[in-house]
């Protein structure tokens, strides 16, 4: 390749999404040459499309607790150095209404493309020069840095940081490159799988469930092992969806179950009892239907194939539709995968990055942040969170 078409910079940033451009504003304000490229169309796609198109940016509950990863206390000193508060403080600086949802979950109250639009501003006020529609055609070591291939042009950087995402929704251009990468260089990367994702199940259990597509119970409990989460479900043509299924699949694995109680805090079968001693006459289903959409109380029903007045039922029988409401047990087949997963599970190794800085521990010089690290966030702004923490503290050290 001809001389003139090498140009240098201080620092290349592959991704522009929510990590990227964080990361990219805030070595540009430092006074830092900065090149943030991404082969999409436009910036921060996966924001604009979040939190239903409000964008749930962050959670004001944050901590290390709601991340997976094989040390979820790495993410503690960035999650401290700029924190939710941090970027809330950001958010309202900038004069973009939220509001808290639900469980301190905050969305913006009209657009994720306000977030989006303080970002681009940041960028153009730090000085960063953004190219999109440009793919990376390889990374090289040299001595002095990074030589990046951008096809027309190749680019010398001192330094490199990698914020290309996770694997899900590869339709809005996800690449696993940031793994490529980060093996090409020698680090450690952990399994990844879809998460925050819909559950599938095998052909007999899919039958009723999709019968009932578009119900919602609100709140459930859906549980796997110890860990437990109380929040919506929804039936679907496919299978279970809802945050509360989204949650649990970070954490079931195949061949495991899930049990959903749908209606938390409430002693069922004592309820039933009681109904019954009270007046007999009624149906089932009449007394059943006080607490859960009548389509669902008929799946019970005919599950457990259970009709009748409740004089009709013995404790056994009674205790046995409890059960199916309250310790309702499925056993997922699958998931519907990075075609709608919302995060990807694992990622380059916590121990192969120093998380005051997210620099590689080996290769001095090359930074990841956000999603493509192993550190995966619950439901609820959480991941987000993660990226304009892990970002911050790289936009300061690069
Ligand atoms: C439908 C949906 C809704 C979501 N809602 C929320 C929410 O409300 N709250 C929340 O906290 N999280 C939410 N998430 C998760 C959140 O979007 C991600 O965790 C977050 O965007 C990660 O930021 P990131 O910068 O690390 O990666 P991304 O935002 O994915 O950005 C990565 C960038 O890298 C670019 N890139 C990838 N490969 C290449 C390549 N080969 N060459 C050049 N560029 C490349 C991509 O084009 C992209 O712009 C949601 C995710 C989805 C899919």
């Amino acid at each position: 390749m001809e001389a003139s078409l090498l140009r240098k910079v201080d620092v290349l940033i592959i991704g522009a999404g929510a990590a990227g451009m964080m990361a990219a504003a805030e070595a540009g304000k430092r006074g830092r040459r900065v090149l943030l490229v991404d082969h999409a169309k436009k910036a921060g796609d996966k924001i604009r499309i979040s939190g239903g198109g409000r964008c749930n940016f962050t959670n004001i509950n944050t901590s290390f607790k709601q991340f997976l990863s094989e040390n979820p206390r790495f993410a503690i000193s960035p999650l401290k150095r700029f924190s939710a508060q941090d970027f809330i403080g950001r958010v309202r600086a900038r004069g973009i209404a939220f509001h808290e949802k639900t469980l301190g979950q905050l969305f913006c109250d009209e657009s994720a493309q306000q977030i989006i639009d303080m970002l681009l501003d940041d960028l153009h006020e730090a000085g960063v020069e953004l190219r999109l529609r440009t793919q990376v055609h390889g990374v090289e070591k040299t001595e002095n840095g990074f030589l990046i291939d951008l096809g027309d042009e190749r680019v010398q950087a001192e330094k490199l940081v990698v914020a290309t995402g996770g694997k899900s929704i590869p339709k809005m251009g996800a690449t696993s490159l940031g793994y490529d990468l980060a093996q090409q260089f020698g680090l450690r990367v952990v399994e990844t799988r879809p998460a925050l994702v819909p559950l599938t199940f095998d052909q007999s259990t899919l039958a009723p469930i999709k019968a009932l597509a578009g119900v919602a119970l609100d709140p459930v409990q859906v549980s796997h092992g110890k860990t437990r989460f109380d929040e919506a479900l929804l039936f679907t043509h496919r299978g279970l969806s809802g945050p509360a299924i989204l949650q649990i699949s970070s954490f079931w694995r195949e061949g495991d179950q899930v049990k959903v109680n749908m209606l938390p805090g409430q002693d069922v079968f004592g309820q039933l009892r009681a109904a019954r001693q009270e007046n007999g006459k009624r149906a089932v289903q009449t007394v059943l239907s006080q607490w859960l959409p009548k389509r669902v109380v008929e799946f019970v029903m005919d599950e457990h194939k259970i009709a009748g007045n409740l004089a009709d039922m013995s404790d056994k029988k009674l205790k046995t539709l409890a059960d199916s409401v309250a310790r309702w047990a499925l056993k997922p087949t699958g998931s519907e995968g990075y075609r709608t997963a919302e995060v990807t599970l694992g990622g380059v190794a916590t121990d192969e990055l120093d998380n005051r800085t997210m620099e590689s521990k080996k290769v001095p010089g090359l930074y990841f942040a956000g999603e493509v690290v192993d550190m995966t966030g619950w439901l609820g702004g959480y991941n987000f969170q993660w990226a304009w923490s892990s970002a911050w503290v790289a936009g300061q050290a690069v």
